[in-house]
Order: structure tokens, then sequence, then C-alpha cells
């Protein structure tokens, strides 16, 4: 069996060499890319109205420069992979169907990646879509919401298709509610160009309370959340001890194969956030392929660049390691029991380097999701909601305290493992004040 068209995946925006991302793709097998449903990436349309500077386009503040830009035609036009333009920012900024001259502005932005071939294209105003006029301009185009519209229900998958979008981003919410995928599947018999995706990688707290703010702060330009509010927000609990318990994120657990293919039946493709990654230069010089790898656990890997250069991971000889060149391949090779969500899409290495998996069975074993207590979450998962308050199953899996709230991490910094210098201080400061009191 082939995962053909599986996978949605970010431009990861801040790597320092804008070739690296292309050039890797390049040198992936033809199933790596086979693989991939299209490549997203953003590039904020700047205007000015009354007199002030506006951005409409980008929650993360990923945009791109023109050489990545280039890059990224070059993947659509030589690689056959298809590019996907994103506007996800949920301001609502009145002006873009309001004032003809702000509008005018946004359908020649998009036009110029239309006459380049560009035919996806995400849209988070909702009245914008509702105006026709991008459908009119833009038929060719495969429209789809922002995952950021929180889409939980069948009848709103209903109302936002039948508004013009192609394609529903449902909320990461539904990654802990197989029931509710489940309801949905009536709707892709009735409206058959109905193309459903799910978000599976994202480090946020699930309906994290601090969502609706972050999302439409970051309005001014050159002001940067996370020199700011983000103090306050997930700086405060992500990053720490037990920051791999599935509670702390809506990431998606595939505990083995069955449970992927359950979910893969479900919807058309995954969509992985990355848009925020920097890839390193590769440390070999010599030329690079992309694979799917899975490291024996290492903590905080997912945050350090240095990992996504597999040459170094392999020439490591402490850490035990696999990789295969394709999703397909390690699907149809690897046993029954292989925790899936551990094999990550995105690290590379040089492109002479055999696939090598003797040590798979091996980094399972290290997982909790290989013991009784891990197989039995990977079941409450599917279902429980992020229900946590009443729940604990994953602090019990994992040997954690329980706690109610991701925010009562805050009021105690000790357990926090102090990945950025705000944190550092903060725990000397505790520390102070611990040992005058
Ligand atoms: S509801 Fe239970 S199983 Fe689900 S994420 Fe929360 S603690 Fe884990």
């Amino acid at each position: 069996m082939k995962y053909n068209k599986k996978f949605s995946i970010g431009y990861p925006s801040f790597s320092k060499d804008p070739s690296i991302f292309y050039e890797t793709l390049k040198n992936s097998s033809q199933q790596y890319r086979d693989e991939i449903f299209d490549v997203y990436f953003s590039d904020p349309y700047k205007y000015t109205f009354q007199g002030r500077e506006y951005a409409y386009g980008d929650v993360m503040g990923a945009g791109l420069n023109q050489e990545n830009i280039d890059y990224l035609i070059k993947i659509q036009n030589e690689l056959n992979i298809p590019i996907s333009i994103t506007f996800n920012e949920t301001y609502p900024n009145r002006e873009l169907t309001d004032d003809p001259e702000v509008l005018h502005g946004f359908i020649k932005h998009l036009q110029k990646y239309y006459d380049l071939g560009v035919r996806s294209c995400t849209i988070s105003h909702v009245h914008l879509m509702a105006l026709g006029i991008l459908q009119h301009k833009f038929p060719e185009m495969l429209w789809k919401n922002t995952v950021n519209h929180i889409i939980t229900k069948p009848q709103q998958v209903v109302d936002y298709h039948l508004m013009g979008y192609d394609v529903i981003n449902l909320d990461r919410s539904l990654n802990r509610d197989m029931d509710m995928l489940r309801a949905m599947q009536p709707l892709r018999k009735k409206y058959p160009k109905l193309i459903l995706s799910l978000l599976v990688s994202e480090s946020c707290m699930p309906d994290c309370p601090f969502k609706v703010e972050h999302d439409t702060m970051n309005k001014n330009v050159g002001w940067n959340y996370w020199d700011h509010h983000g103090n306050v927000s997930c700086k405060v609990w992500r990053h720490q001890e037990f920051n791999d318990l599935p509670r702390v994120g809506t990431e998606m657990v595939w505990g083995d194969k069955k449970t992927f293919d359950e979910y893969s039946d479900l919807v058309d493709y995954f969509k992985f956030s990355g848009r925020m990654q920097s890839l390193p230069n590769a440390s070999s010089g010599k030329p690079q392929k992309f694979i799917w790898s899975n490291i024996a656990h290492i903590k905080g890997q997912n945050f350090l660049a240095t990992y996504h250069d597999f040459d170094n991971v392999i020439k490591d000889e402490v850490n035990k390691w696999a990789f295969f060149d394709s999703f397909t391949d390690m699907m149809n090779t690897v046993g029954d029991t292989t925790v899936i969500s551990n094999w990550r899409h995105i690290r590379y290495c040089d492109v002479n380097t055999k696939p090598d998996w003797k040590h798979v069975e091996w980094i399972d074993q290290q997982t909790v999701w290989r013991q009784k207590k891990g197989k039995a979450l990977n079941i409450v998962l599917k279902t429980c909601k992020n229900e946590c308050w009443d729940c604990h199953a994953c602090e019990v899996a994992f040997g954690a305290p329980k706690i109610d709230s991701l925010i009562e991490i805050n009021r105690d910094v000790r357990l926090l493992r102090g990945h950025s210098d705000h944190f550092n201080g903060l725990s000397d400061h505790l520390k102070g004040s611990e040992s005058q009191g």
C-alpha cells in the first residue's frame, strides 16, 4: 500500500539557506515526494489604509523573501509538488472587503501567484470568501479555510464548504475525538468534492485560553508577540519536565499502525505544522535527502535544530536511530506495533546513506507506548476530548503529578526545564525568594 498525497507540510521559513528545502526535496526519493499533498507558505499582503500600514495573511509571522518564493515556485514547477499560499490571520480587517483600493490590491497580490501557477490558497477572511470575487477571479484555485476557524462539527463543515471552501481544515481537537470524525463521514458522500484535513502536529495547549488574543495581536507591524505577551502564556508551561505528555499539546498520537490507518481512513490528508522551523545547513556539506526517521528518545529533540541534520545523529554512537526513504517504505517494513507518531518527516541525511531500521524494535520498547499502560492510553486518547481535569490518564501512564490545567504550571516554576532565559531568570528569582523566606 502507498500513502500518496497524505501529508501537507509547512515551508520551514526560518532556514538560513533559502535553497536547502528545495535541494533536499529534489534529492529525496520519488515516493517521499509522492506522499506530499502540498507545501504551504505565506506571503502577507501589505497595504496602507487611512494613513496606517497593515498586513493581512500570517498569524505566525513567517513571511518569506523573494529568493525563498523563487525556490517554492521551483518545487511546484520542477518537482510537481503543489504549493499553497496561506492567509490564516483571523483579525477581521474590515477594509479588505470594504475599501475598493485595498481589495483590488489584495487581488493583484494573489494574481501574481496565480500567474506563476499557484492553484491552492488558504483564506481566513470569511467575508472575503462570501463576496465570491476571489472564486470569480481565480476559477481554478483550490480554496482552503484555516484551521484557526475551529471547525469541530459536521454542520460547520457544510456551512464553510457551501461558502466556497474546497478543503476544510478541521480543528486539532478532533485528534482526541474520533467519534466526531466518524460523524463527519456521511459528508464525504454527500459532498464528493469536499476534502478533509486534520492538523496533527502543534505544540499548543488544547483549547488554549490565549489563542484568540494571540491570533489577533500580531497586527502591529514590527511587534513580536513572543517578546511581550508570550512571556505569560505558552512560554511559561511549554518545555517543562513533563512536556511529552499528550495532554500538553494537541499532537496526534498514533501508538501503532492500526491507529494511523484508522485516522487516515477518516480524513483525506494530515497537516503538519512547520513554518516556524529553521533547517540548519548540512554538517557534511554533501547533498542531502529528506527521510522518515526515529531517534531513541532524547528530551527536547523536537526543539533542537541540530537533530534535523540526521548525519549528526548517525555519527553519534550513543543514540539509537532508524530511518526510511519514505513513509510508505516504513509502513510496509516495520511491525504492526511500531509507534508511528514517533517518526518524523523533516530530518535529512547524506543522499548516499542507506536506510537502516535494525534498532527500531529497541527504540519502540523504550517508549511508554509499548507498555501495557501506553497501549491503554493510546485507546483512551482517541475519544478523550482533552477533558484532562477529570481524566489524568496521561499523568498516570507517564508517572507525572496530576494537574487539572496547564495553567497551573505557572504556579510552580521549579518544574520548568529552563529552555529559555526567561525561565532561568524566573527560577532564579523564585529560588532567591525561597531562601529569603
Ligand atoms: S483527557 Fe485524559 S487521555 Fe486525554 S489528553 Fe487529557 S489526560 Fe490525556
